[in-house]
């Protein structure tokens, strides 16, 4: 029973070495969480498609029940949610049905700091002659305009995407006030939710957004699980998804995601506070420790677990490849890819091109103490002094 595989996996440094703090990009398990997707993988593997017979009849009841778990959570109608593989394929899946249900040109509108899964799923349906995007523009704290909300509406748009708080800078959007602008306007809203489920208060029924996007892998729970929300989606609506056969469903990751969806509803608030505490303390030792820092994003209205600074003169690829076995952290952009693109973000926030080309992305977690604080502070702070000596004189500033 006590087989290990080995993994043969590259990396520049053993595991241990480095401390995580890239919580945005994605969050380790809790180990309350495992325990549940394990005991679900073992003992109740049954096709909750199957329900011919007893194992396939409780493997349904417990995607059922994790259905109600998370409408529960989040104030939705069980019937509403729909699991997917994450939160990508749900924003994929929701702007393929607002296509469906316009006749014409889907008119969609998108803030310029979107997730890069809805802008490029926004662009593809362009491409293709199927939407038509306008640009929703944001202030220097990546922060929605309003009045340009207000302009683009104006010009009739059939669906905004907004999210509920950005994965880069941790600016916390008024979705409320959004969903009822657009709302007079006769447009749907997809909220993108995926950083702020139980990082901040979020009422679905209360908001009434046509679509709402959550993964599992950003609150401790597995990858490879997620949802939409909504109340008018409908497979039937969506060409190729209209037949007989779902996918068997991912059941043990299913209910995993809906037991990290309660901790987090139940731990999330107090987690909230500690995290914003330290995360302040980061951010202040670090500006202790670099001069000239830059704290990217707004001070108050920001996730709790997020800090992003820039530190002009050190290019962030060669800090973060000082940081190799130390700490983990981020440039934030690109995550698909892996390459180093700009952050269209900061770029979008019209941050001056030295802040864009040494920022850096740090997301504190559930197990980040003190001492990993005052650590990362440390190693940080070290990394970037001894960048900007090495690159002095060769960068201009
Ligand atoms: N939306 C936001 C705001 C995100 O931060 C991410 C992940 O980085 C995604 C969407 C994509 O999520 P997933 O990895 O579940 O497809």
């Amino acid at each position: 029973m006590n087989e290990h595989i080995s993994l043969n996996l590259h990396a520049t440094a053993p595991l241990q070495a480095a401390l995580y703090l890239d919580h945005h990009a994605t969050t380790p398990v809790d180990p309350r969480v495992a325990d549940v997707a394990i005991r679900m993988m073992v003992e109740e593997f049954g096709n909750a498609n199957g329900v011919e017979n007893t194992h396939g009849e409780r493997a349904a009841s417990a995607v059922a029940q994790a259905k109600d778990r998370l409408a529960q959570l989040l104030g939705a109608e069980p019937r509403d949610v729909y699991f997917t593989s994450g939160s990508t394929e749900a924003i994929q899946l929701a702007i393929s049905h607002s296509i469906g249900i316009h006749r014409d040109q889907l008119r969609i509108a998108i803030s310029r700091v979107e997730h890069k899964a809805v802008i490029d799923t926004a662009l593809h349906a362009e491409r293709l002659g199927m939407a038509a995007i306008s640009w929703i523009d944001v202030d220097d704290k990546a922060q929605i305009d309003l009045s340009s909300l207000r302009s683009v509406l104006d010009g009739g748009i059939d669906l905004v995407c907004v999210m509920a708080a950005n994965n880069e800078v941790g600016t916390i959007y008024p979705i409320a006030e959004i969903v009822r602008k657009a709302s007079e306007y006769g447009a749907d809203v997809l909220i993108d939710a995926t950083q702020a489920i139980g990082r901040m208060p979020l009422d679905l029924e209360e908001l009434g957004a046509a679509y709402v996007i959550l993964s599992g892998h950003k609150v401790y729970g597995p990858k490879g699980v997620g949802a939409l929300i909504s109340p008018v989606f409908e497979y039937a609506s969506i060409f190729g998804l209209q037949g007989a056969h779902h996918p068997t469903p991912n059941v043990s990751g299913i209910v995993a995601f809906g037991f990290a969806c309660e901790l987090m509803a139940r731990e999330g608030e107090a987690e909230s506070h500690r995290l914003a505490q330290l995360r302040d303390q980061l951010q202040e030792r670090l500006k202790s420790l670099v001069p000239g820092l830059i704290v990217n994003g707004p001070q108050t209205e920001r996730l709790p677990h997020n800090l992003h600074v820039s530190a002009p003169g050190a290019p962030n690829d060669v800090v973060l490849s000082r940081l190799r076995g130390k700490v983990s952290i981020s440039t934030g952009s690109a995550c698909n890819t892996g390459a180093q693109e700009p952050s269209h973000v900061l770029r979008a926030m019209r941050l001056p091109d030295p802040y864009i080309d040494s920022c850096l992305r740090i997301g504190l977690g559930r197990t980040t103490t003190a001492a990993d604080v005052e650590r990362a502070a440390v190693e940080i702070a070290e990394a970037i002094n001894d960048v900007r000596s090495s690159f002095s004189g060769v960068l201009d500033v």
